[in-house]
């Protein structure tokens, strides 16, 4: 028999979705104890992995940059992506409350915030990203850590894996348990709350609901094996969007990012025949599968000076060109013996291309026509990769977690990529931001409605006991 801790409320997994739980749990009027179990912090999650950009719409920044929008805009766009598949419901509450997640992360722990509407978003029909100045996730996950860490009612137990649910005989949740350090650890708690992330680092459960993408590179978490939809399954909890996923590209030999600015400002694809395939901007996740399916499994990316100038400095394109993953080519030929591309063809592509463009149209259907591709130009042989899944367990619009006949599993919530999220079946269902947006917003509606929750408990009928001060 190993050790055994009780608490209120306990929190599976210290990213995104589960540091905002915790946090907004335990910064909520009441002192509720809250619990939060990572499996090994020095492993990045995706919510660090990622660029950070969160959308919201009617945020104050959003307002002052002079954009005029609004959640049901936000939603329409969403669900118009995923073809009405994701729940209406929870698609508008999202977005309803994420504006509130912006101001929360300025306002409450002081997280620089700012909007970011320089590139365009798939989905989006106004700009509707925030980010930090870094362009990176990882300030706002350290902020938020730092912050849960200070609070008294708040315990934060790193390199310590959940690896179950407690439950009653009624079925009831009444806790988890833990392995730190190899050690058992059975926590009781009120609440339960489920952020392990999605599967992205499972190749089993890939395999079973993603196969085009099983043996993919994967870019994502590690540590996202999917435990918490494997142990709310075994709960009796039913699954959504299983095969719903966010594609990406990375450089062939390493897995390295490259941002898709690289094309949305125009640069092209070819494959191993030289010849372009596709209309590149129609949608980086949903391209993913279309690079793997090319011959050989990879793709070329092609570009030039002026748009290196406006991507070189991010972070991303700075690691690929650091680690070999970008050729500077001087003419068509040099990237066509540099990726063993028949020359003759390759030239003809970037010909056509630059033709079209002066002609103001594209063979392949692309309406961002900016300016011919002029040498030197840069390469990049990539691949399609796996980002993070976007399905999970099904919850109702407080994120509790329900069974295939709508009743909740008792004390048991979940959020961020271990739910079904806002994608529909496919990856192109993806709208940019869906991941940090159902991440954050679902863990501080979480948090909020489980202080709550327990507030309530602790509270005789009739609300809070008067203090009467005696002389
Ligand atoms: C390359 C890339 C770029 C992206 N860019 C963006 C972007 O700009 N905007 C956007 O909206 N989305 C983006 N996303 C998606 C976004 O990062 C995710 O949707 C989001 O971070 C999910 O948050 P989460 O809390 O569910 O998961 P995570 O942030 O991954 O957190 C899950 C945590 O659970 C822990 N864990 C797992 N299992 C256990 C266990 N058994 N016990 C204890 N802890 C456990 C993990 O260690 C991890 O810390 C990007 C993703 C990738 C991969």
């Amino acid at each position: 028999m190993g050790r055994t801790a009780e608490t209120d409320v306990v929190v599976v997994g210290g990213g995104g979705a589960g540091l905002m739980a915790a946090a907004t749990a335990a910064l909520a009027a009441g002192g509720v104890r809250v619990t939060l179990l990572e499996k090994d912090s020095s492993e990045p999650c995706n919510s660090v992995i990622s660029s950070g950009f969160i959308p919201a719409a009617g945020s104050r920044l959003q307002r002052a940059a002079g954009v005029a929008d609004s959640p049901e805009e936000m939603a329409a766009d969403i669900l118009r992506k995923n073809g009405h598949q994701s729940d209406p419901e929870i698609t508008l509450e999202l977005c309803r409350r994420s504006a509130e997640t912006i101001h929360w992360f300025v306002d409450a722990i002081g997280v620089d915030l700012e909007f970011a509407p320089e590139v365009s978003w798939l989905g989006h029909t106004h700009p509707r990203m925030h980010g930090h100045a870094t362009r990176s996730g990882v300030p706002i996950i350290e902020r938020m850590r730092e912050r849960f860490e200070s609070l008294p009612n708040a315990t934060f137990l790193d390199e310590t894996p959940g690896t179950g649910l407690i439950r009653d005989r009624e079925g009831a949740v009444t806790g988890v348990t833990a392995r730190p350090h190899g050690a058992e650890l059975r926590i009781a708690a009120r609440r339960v709350v489920l952020a392990t992330g999605g599967f992205n680092a499972n190749r089993e459960l890939l395999a079973q609901y993603i196969p085009e993408m099983a043996d993919a590179p994967d870019i994502g978490a590690r540590s996202n094996r999917g435990e918490g939809i494997l142990w709310g399954l075994d709960a009796g909890a039913a699954v959504d969007h299983m095969s719903g996923y966010q594609g990406r590209d990375c450089v062939f030999d390493d897995g390295t990012r490259l941002t898709p600015g690289v094309i949305n400002e125009g640069g092209i694809a070819v494959n191993a025949t030289g010849r372009r395939f596709v209309n590149e901007e129609r949608d980086y996740s949903q391209l993913a599968s279309v690079y793997r399916a090319q011959p050989g499994g990879f793709a070329v990316f092609i570009w030039d000076q002026r748009i290196q100038r406006m991507t070189g400095n991010m972070h991303v394109m700075k690691e690929a060109m650091r680690k070999g993953g970008i050729a500077k080519c001087e003419r068509a030929a040099d990237i066509a013996e540099r990726f063993a591309l028949p020359a003759a063809t390759l030239e003809e592509a970037i010909d056509a291309y630059n033709a079209g463009i002066r002609a103001g149209t594209d063979a392949y259907g692309r309406k961002n026509l900016s300016e011919p591709l002029e040498p030197p130009y840069h390469a990049s042989r990539i691949t399609g990769a796996m980002a993070h899944t976007q399905g999970g367990l099904r919850v109702d619009t407080a994120f509790r977690v329900l069974r295939p006949d709508g009743r909740p599993v008792p004390n048991l919530h979940a959020g961020g990529n271990t739910i079904a999220g806002l994608s529909g079946d496919t990856a192109g269902g993806y709208t940019s931001g869906n991941g940090l947006l159902v991440a954050y917003t679902t863990g501080m509606i979480i948090g909020r409605r489980v202080a709550a929750s327990i507030r309530g408990e602790r509270e005789p009928p009739g609300g809070p006991q008067r203090h009467v001060a005696t002389p």
